[in-house]
């Protein structure tokens, strides 16, 4: 995170958004980042670190929590584009309490900002898309 974000924001790596029985899913662009993050063939990938269900990929879950997860992500910056995005989702857009719950469950988040402050941000990094 950049800029004014930095103020807001700064991922205290307390593993919580990692955590759960399924992950983030995996477009075509952030299986490609992944697989040249990693530096192996699509297949090994696929057979260590995915779950595949249909069309839907996500990454395989272990012990409550993405297989990725060491004392924070060990696959940084091969890391899927809604990892990338929190804690920016744009469903905080939609109604405060969705911003609400994010803010209670990521420590990282400066408590004391505003809802209003807070939509701008997304609305700014979502609009550029900048790499976290
Ligand atoms: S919940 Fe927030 S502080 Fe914790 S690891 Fe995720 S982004 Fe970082
Ligand atoms: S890829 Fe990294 S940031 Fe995303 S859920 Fe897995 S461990 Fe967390």
């Amino acid at each position: 995170m950049k800029g004014a974000m930095k103020n807001l924001f700064e991922c205290k790596r307390c593993g919580f958004c990692c955590h759960g029985e399924t992950t983030v899913s995996l477009d075509d662009e952030d299986q490609e980042r992944m697989i040249a993050a990693l530096g192996m063939p699509r297949e090994e990938v696929a057979e260590k670190y995915w779950r595949i269900t249909g069309s839907c990929v996500q990454m395989k879950v272990v012990d409550g929590h993405c297989i990725f997860y060491k004392d924070g992500c060990s696959v940084h910056p091969g890391r899927p584009g809604r990892c990338r995005q929190w804690p920016l989702h744009e469903a905080i857009l939609l109604d405060e309490t969705n911003f609400n719950i994010i803010r209670e469950s990521c420590p990282g988040i400066d408590q004391d900002v505003s809802y209003a402050r807070f939509c701008e941000l997304v609305k700014e990094y979502n609009s550029k898309k900048e790499p976290g």
